[in-house]
């Protein structure tokens, strides 16, 4: 008899990238990471690291042209066998797809089958950009392991328990329910894993404590999460609403989106394209990584300052907010790109916030590190915590519970 098989592979498809991850989960390590961009050019570049074997930590590059996302699979393949751990492999357990937007039925990762392919193609509407290239990617996996079980894990799964009263814009209901227009939240997957994970920093069960989780990435949301369950997120019907980010505005006066198309002239698409991809920090001061937005500022530049200043006010805000829809706040934790590099965002969205419990240890802010820690003073009220996400692994161990609880019953 052969063991069960423990590997998992993680599948994010984008519209023109896959970035993957194959996972041991006997102790959750990395056996392989990477990704395909440009996916239909040709100069698609497939960057593979293997981190087993005898050729562990060294990158291996290929540009070529990659049709579709078949064929960036079938590359991924490629290169997974020559490092002997091939998707025909017995060892595979599953594949696990990360799905953008899961409506509201899927509260849960599920196993793929023609009904949960149906709905995610459903949801298209509402996530026109995301979905249907999730759906190629399972399709795509689907094809070349027909054998083997394939599990959703959708990014508004974790914020499905949000009350109806957050969930709900105040707007006429009928025409919000027949065009599913209402809040769902992103990020999910980072949120659970990182509010869990803080609970336990604090050496507490989940259900004991209430978490703001401060997801800052390129994208970015919070989420207000009372005994590990998600009871608000900035986040809306689409990944626009809520903090300033990268090249997003996150909240906006809805009507500006009037006067751009009867003042300025300008299409749905143009605004569409101008609300999601030429605002928030890059809008503000051409630039959106934080790092280069640091070192202007360093330098005198008032428009980097500016956009430094609305991204820390808006982040304040949403820390008030969750504070007030908690009641209580036991930790304030910082994630993503920004939240655990950027101290000086750190130091700059609690600073004046003493008085409702939040502060930082300037020394311990400043330290660099990739382990959760906590970095306000011994005597806070509220720990300020740092910890690393982590949405490939909370993938594969969802997708590996599920495919394990499948093989029990
Ligand atoms: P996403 O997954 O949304 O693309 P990430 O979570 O990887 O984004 O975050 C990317 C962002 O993190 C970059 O745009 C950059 O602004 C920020 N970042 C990464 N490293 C640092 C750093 N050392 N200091 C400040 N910001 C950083």
């Amino acid at each position: 008899m052969t063991a069960d098989p423990t590997r998992v592979l993680v599948l994010n498809s984008g519209s023109s990238s896959v970035k993957y991850q194959l996972l041991d989960m006997r102790d959750a390590s990395r056996l392989a990471i990477g990704l395909v961009e440009r996916i239909g050019e040709d100069s698609a570049r497939l960057v593979h690291t293997p981190l087993t074997g005898e050729g562990a930590g060294t990158k291996r590059e290929r540009t070529e042209r990659i049709e579709d996302h078949a064929a960036a699979l079938k590359a991924v393949s490629q290169e997974l066998e020559r490092d002997g751990l091939g998707l025909d492999s017995p060892e595979l357990a599953a594949i696990g797809h990360r799905v953008v937007h899961g409506g509201l039925k899927f509260s849960e990762p599920s196993l793929i089958d023609d009904e949960v392919l149906a709905e995610i193609e459903r949801l298209v509407p509402v996530a026109p950009l995301h979905n249907p290239a999730n759906l190629t990617g399972i399709r795509t996996a689907q094809a070349l392991r027909p054998d083997l079980p394939q599990v959703a894990v959708f990014d508004t799964a974790f914020h499905t328990t949000m009350p109806e009263y957050a969930s709900r814009y105040a707007i006429d209901i009928a025409t919000a329910d027949e065009h599913r227009i209402r809040r769902y939240g992103f990020h999910g997957t980072s949120h659970a894993y990182v509010s869990r994970k803080t609970a336990a920093l604090l050496g507490r069960d989940p259900s004991e404590v209430n978490v703001i989780v401060l997801h800052l990435g390129n994208g970015a949301s919070a989420s207000a999460v009372a005994g590990g369950r998600c009871v608000d997120t900035s986040m809306g019907m689409t990944p626009l609403e809520g903090l300033v980010m990268g090249t997003r505005s996150g909240d906006i006066d809805p009507a500006v989106v009037f006067h751009l198309g009867r003042v300025a002239g300008m299409s749905l698409d143009e605004t569409d394209e101008l609300l999601n991809k030429k605002s928030g920090l890059i809008g503000l001061c051409g630039d959106n990584d934080m790092r280069e937005i640091g070192r202007r500022i360093g330098e005198g530049d008032e428009r980097a300052q500016l956009a430094f200043d609305v991204y820390i006010h808006r982040l304040k805000k949403y820390i008030g907010a969750y504070t007030a829809v908690l009641g209580r706040v036991d930790a304030l934790v910082f994630t993503a790109g920004v939240g655990e590099n950027a101290a000086p965002v750190r130091e700059a969205a609690v600073a004046g916030l003493e008085t409702i419990g939040f502060a930082v240890d300037a020394e311990r802010n400043a330290v660099r590190s990739d382990v959760p820690r906590i970095i306000s003073p011994d005597d806070a009220r509220v720990a300020v915590a740092v910890v690393p996400t982590d949405e490939e692994l909370e993938i594969a161990q969802q997708t590996f519970a599920l495919v394990g609880d499948a093989r029990t019953v």
